[in-house]
C-alpha cells in the first residue's frame, strides 16, 4: 500500500471531538477537564480503550503520561511519536490539546486499518497537565519526561484545595510503572490549533510551525512617595501610579515599534489605595515575548533604560526582576520539511508561524526531532469555552499529520 493512498475518516475524527467533549462538557459547549479529575480519568480510560482496539501496547509512566504504540517493521529504529493533551483550562474549548490526540488516534486507525507497516513503531502520547491550571506549572508531564523537571517535583504540586499532584494521580488510578523519560522518541509532531488569529487573516489551512518564540516574566516595583491628595501641590508629588502609566506607554510603544515583538502589563497594584492619598507604591507584572533570544535581551533593556529614565526624572526609584524565562525553541530541519511536503502533496494554503504560546512539543524539542502543525480557530479565541476549529481545518491538520509522520518514518528508514 502506498503512504500517499492513506487518507484519514473526517467523519470519524469529528465525531470523536464531538463526543469527547460531552467527558466534562459544559452548557456553553465548552469543556472543563481539569487534569486528574473524574472527568480526566473518563477520557483516558476511553483513549486507552480506543488504543488497545488497534493492537496497540498502552504504557503508563510515573507522571501518568500514555504511550501507545503501534509495532513497526524494525525494532531498532525509536518510536515516531504523536502527542498532544486531554486536559483542558477550566472554562476550555473543545478542541486545545485535544484535536492533537484524536487526531494522532485517527491516524493510528488509519494505518492500522490499512495494514500499512511503517518502519519505526507508531506512538501516540497524552502528556499529563499540559494546562498548569489545577498544579502549576504547565507541560509538566512533558517537562518531567523531557528532564525540565523532576519527578519529585511535579509529585509536590499543590492544588487550591491543598491536594497533592501525586495524590490526585494515584486518585485517579493513572500512576504508572515505567520510569519518566525511559520512553524513547525518535521524533515528535504536535497538531494544535493556532490560538491566535494570523492563519483565518490570512486564509492559510496549515500553518508550518517553526519554533516557539521566548519569553520572559518581570515584576516591576516603582517607589515614589505618599502624600495628600488635596494639600500636595502637583509640582511636588512622587505619584507612582502616573510613572506607571508612563512607563506602560513606553512599554506599549517599544513592541508595537519592533516587528514580532509582544509586550503585556496584566497586572498592576497601587498602595496604599485610597482614593484621597497619592499612591506612593506600584507593583506590576510585565511579560515579554519574541521570537529570537537577542531581539528579547533588547526589549529588556529597553524597558529597564525607560524605567530608570521615568523613575529618575520623578525623584523615584525603580526596579525590575526577571522570575520566569523560557527560552527561544527551533523546531527540528526534518520534521518541518516533512509537514511542508505534506501540506503541499494536499494542497493546502499554507505558511511559516512562530508559535505565541508554550505547547508540550516546545519541552519535547530538547530531547527529540520536534515540530508542530497549526490549523486556524476561529477569531483566534482559544482558553475558551466558544474556541471553534472548522470541520475541514481538523481533517487537513490529521491528514498533514499522517502524512508527515509517514514521510519522516520512510526519510529515517532510508537513512536520508
Ligand atoms: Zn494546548
Amino acid at each position: 500500500m502506498n503512504r500517499s493512498n492513506l487518507a484519514i475518516n473526517a467523519d470519524r475524527l469529528w465525531a470523536d471531538l464531538m463526543q469527547t467533549a460531552l467527558i466534562g462538557g459544559t452548557a456553553k459547549g465548552g469543556i472543563r477537564r481539569l487534569t486528574l479529575t473524574d472527568e480526566d480519568r473518563q477520557v483516558r480510560d476511553w483513549f486507552c480503550g480506543e488504543c488497545r482496539a488497534l493492537g496497540c501496547e498502552v504504557t503508563i509512566d510515573e507522571v501518568g503520561n500514555i504511550f501507545a504504540v503501534r509495532p513497526g517493521l524494525r525494532s531498532d529504529l525509536a518510536p515516531v511519536a504523536i502527542g498532544s493533551h486531554l486536559d483542558t483550562q477550566p472554562t476550555g474549548g473543545k478542541f486545545d490539546g485535544v484535536l492533537g490526540v484524536l487526531a494522532g488516534l485517527e491516524c493510528l486507525r488509519t494505518v492500522h486499518e490499512a495494514g500499512y507497516r511503517t518502519n519505526a513503531p507508531l506512538m501516540l502520547v497524552n502528556w499529563t497537565n499540559e494546562e498548569g491550571s489545577r498544579f502549576a506549572p504547565a507541560m509538566l508531564g512533558s517537562g518531567v519526561h523531557a528532564g525540565v523537571f523532576d519527578r519529585a517535583y511535579a509529585d509536590s504540586r499543590i492544588d487550591a484545595e491543598g491536594q497533592t499532584f501525586s495524590a490526585a494521580l494515584d486518585g485517579i488510578g493513572y500512576r504508572g510503572s515505567v520510569p519518566v523519560g525511559q520512553i524513547p522518541i525518535g521524533a515528535m509532531f504536535e497538531l494544535h490549533i493556532e490560538q491566535g488569529p494570523i492563519l483565518e487573516a490570512e486564509e492559510k489551512t496549515i500553518g508550518v510551525v517553526t519554533g516557539v518564540q521566548a519569553m520572559r516574566w518581570y515584576d516591576i516595583e516603582i517607589e515614589g512617595r505618599e502624600s495628600h491628595a488635596g494639600s500636595t501641590p502637583m509640582a511636588l508629588r512622587a505619584d507612582a501610579l502616573t510613572a506607571s502609566a508612563v512607563l506602560i506607554q513606553e512599554i506599549d510603544a517599544m513592541a508595537r515599534g519592533l516587528h514580532d515583538a509582544v509586550a503585556t502589563v496584566g497586572t498592576i497594584a497601587a498602595r496604599p489605595g485610597s482614593r484621597n492619598v497619592i499612591p506612593g507604591s506600584v507593583t506590576m507584572s510585565l511579560d515579554l515575548r519574541h521570537p529570537r533570544d537577542a531581539d528579547l535581551d533588547a526589549m529588556e533593556q529597553a524597558v529597564e533604560t525607560a524605567l530608570q529614565d521615568i523613575t529618575g526624572a520623578r525623584g523615584m526609584s525603580g526596579a525590575m526582576t526577571r522570575i520566569w524565562t523560557s527560552p527561544s525553541v527551533r523546531f527540528d530541519e526534518a520534521c518541518i520539511a516533512a509537514v511542508r511536503r505534506a501540506a503541499a502533496s494536499g494542497g493546502h494554503a499554507m505558511r511559516d508561524i512562530v508559535s505565541g504560546a508554550g505547547h508540550d512539543a516546545a519541552y519535547i524539542a530538547r530531547i527529540a526531532p520536534t515540530t508542530m502543525i497549526f490549523v486556524p480557530c476561529a477569531g483566534g479565541l482559544s482558553h475558551n469555552e466558544a474556541e471553534s476549529a472548522t470541520y475541514a481545518d481538523c481533517a487537513a491538520g490529521a491528514e498533514v499529520l499522517l502524512q508527515a509522520v509517514l514521510d519522516l518514518d520512510q526519510r529515517h528508514a532510508d537513512g536520508l
